[in-house]
């Protein structure tokens, strides 16, 4: 069997290596120059960055099996701190009620609190409590709050208001709040709950994100696999509903087998053949924001302490800023220097997606600086990487669109779409390597994985794992417990 698979991100990495592993002939046609996708790293003056911060996370054994398997021991364990900037103000990430109370001052706190039992003491409406991002949020921790600590970052991230943002994002990205759980981790702040002893350290490979990716193609390679750099496909090729290649931008056709699609979902279906009207409609009408990342270089080795941090404030146009010191010192080796990445969330028509270089530096340098991060530090230099299709928006009724695609694809033989850009999900890597190790057992032992259900479903776990400095550590919980930010007062990207 020959294999296409296009895309070298998390999700086509991980579906090529194993299958390759298995003795099944695998291409890797990848647009970029470079593997990783968005997850990739790269050089900048002299040290490794990610695009933006890049923290993997997961509970899932398998995930960790196969994660771990490729980085060895070359990984350290990096305690997260995270925080929100609001109103001139560091609030801690996940919230912390006594540093909230403080930074919010108690008129601010009480009616946070007042609003939260407002809408606990009311009755439910599972309809409109669920009918968007905006009533998912406020039924669940009061107006207040969302106005807080969701509105500003949300709508700068998607770009719409939340109101129009589908509560499927807030679903996958949040679970609950619990107040007798936010006041158990106050009183016993050093302690720590096992919910917090699971979010707040996490596995980071020493040589960057990007390098578990570098890994797998290499050893990709060593089973024989290829990946074509810098070798885009321009559609998939069929006859009826079998398909038989890709088509690459340069006009040269491959046969295969099958093929594995990494590709944006939108793209993948416009380059079909005699696709239904209502199919393309429902292409159209799925969008993707875009992300710039400008990092500046700046004269410091101790700016702040941060990986990472929110910025809420509406009065700037940035949404999060990295600080590669903060994560494993192999980043920057002997460099006195410190990276910062400023992220700016925006579509195609947004000026911000054409302005200069020059332009978005000066912006970035000068937000910063209104924060007091930069502490009257030096910016010695700035570089601008832009990001077409980043986030999957979920906006209203996204999935009545997102469903007929996906029926409409299941038709075909001998394609697989998964992925983040590929499957329209709003993955993590956690999620696409899933994805890919699904995607090959689909293939190899013919087993019938819906992999459009990954990342959707909040189930438990069959069997859950976490990476710790030891290496895999197997625990009974299930994922809705202990994942990622679920129980924590916000929504992150
Ligand atoms: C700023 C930012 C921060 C993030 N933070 C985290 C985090 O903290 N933790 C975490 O786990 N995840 C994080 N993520 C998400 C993570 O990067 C993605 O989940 C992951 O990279 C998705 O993998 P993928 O393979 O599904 O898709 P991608 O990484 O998007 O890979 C798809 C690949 O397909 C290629 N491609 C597209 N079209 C074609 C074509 N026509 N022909 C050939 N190749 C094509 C692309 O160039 C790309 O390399 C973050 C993402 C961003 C943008």
């Amino acid at each position: 069997m020959r294999i296409a698979v296009i895309g070298a991100g998390p999700a086509g990495m991980t579906a090529a290596l194993q299958l390759s592993r298995r003795g099944v002939d695998v291409s890797v046609f990848e647009a970029g120059p470079s593997v990783g996708g968005l997850a990739r790293s790269f050089e900048l003056w002299g040290q490794r960055v990610d695009l933006g911060p890049h923290r993997f996370f997961s509970t899932d054994a398998r995930v960790n099996r196969l994660w771990l398997d490729i980085v060895g021991r070359e990984y350290a364990m990096v305690d997260r701190l995270t925080r929100i900037y609001y109103r001139r103000r560091f609030f801690q990430y996940p919230l912390k009620p006594l540093n909230a109370l403080w930074n919010m001052g108690l008129p601010d706190a009480a009616m946070c609190v007042i609003s939260y039992f407002n809408e606990h003491l009311r009755p439910e409406s599972p309809r409109t409590d669920n009918a968007s991002f905006e009533s998912w949020v406020v039924r669940r921790f009061g107006r207040r709050l969302f106005e807080m600590f969701f509105k500003s970052y949300s709508e700068k991230l998607w770009g719409i208001p939340c109101h129009e943002l589908s509560a499927d994002f807030a679903a996958q990205r949040i679970k609950k709040l619990s107040f007798s759980e936010a006041a158990r981790s106050a009183l016993s702040p050093q302690r720590g709950t096992r919910h917090t002893s699971l979010v707040d350290r996490f596995a980071y490979p020493l040589n960057g994100t990007g390098s578990v990716y570098e890994k797998m193609a290499e050893r990709l390679r060593d089973c024989g696999g290829q990946v074509h750099l810098e070798c885009p496909v321009r559609r998939v090729v069929h006859e009826g509903f079998d398909v038989r290649g890709v088509e690459l931008q340069n006009g040269r056709v491959k046969q295969f087998d099958h093929v594995i699609s990494t590709m944006p979902l939108t793209n993948l279906v416009r380059g079909l053949d005699e696709v239904p009207a209502d199919v393309r409609a429902s292409a159209d009408d799925l969008k993707f924001r875009n992300t710039i990342l400008v990092y500046l270089h700046v004269d410091s080795d101790s700016l702040f302490d941060d990986q990472w941090l929110y910025i809420h404030a509406p009065d700037l146009k940035m949404g999060r800023v990295t600080n590669f010191r903060n994560w494993v010192p192999q980043l920057y080796g002997e460099a006195q220097t410190t990276i910062l990445a400023v992220e700016y969330w925006c579509d195609d028509s947004d000026p911000t997606w054409t302005a200069s270089d020059d332009h978005l530096i000066e912006q970035a340098t000068r937000e910063l600086q209104s924060t007091g991060l930069l502490r009257d530090q030096q910016v010695m230099g700035g570089h601008v990487v832009r990001v077409r299709r980043c986030y999957p928006v979920y906006r209203v009724g996204y999935r009545e669109h997102t469903d007929r695609l996906a029926d409409y694809l299941r038709n075909f033989r001998g394609l697989t779409p998964i992925g983040r850009y590929g499957t329209f999900k709003y993955n993590n890597q956690d999620h696409s390597i899933l994805m890919g190790i699904l995607a090959a057992e689909n293939l190899l032992d013919e087993c019938d994985h819906d992999l459009w259900s990954v990342n959707t479903d909040h189930e438990a776990y069959q069997e859950a794992a976490l990476i710790t400095e030891t290496g895999l550590v197997v625990r009974r919980f299930v994922r809705h417990e202990a994942s990622d930010d679920q129980v924590q007062l916000a929504v992150r990207t």
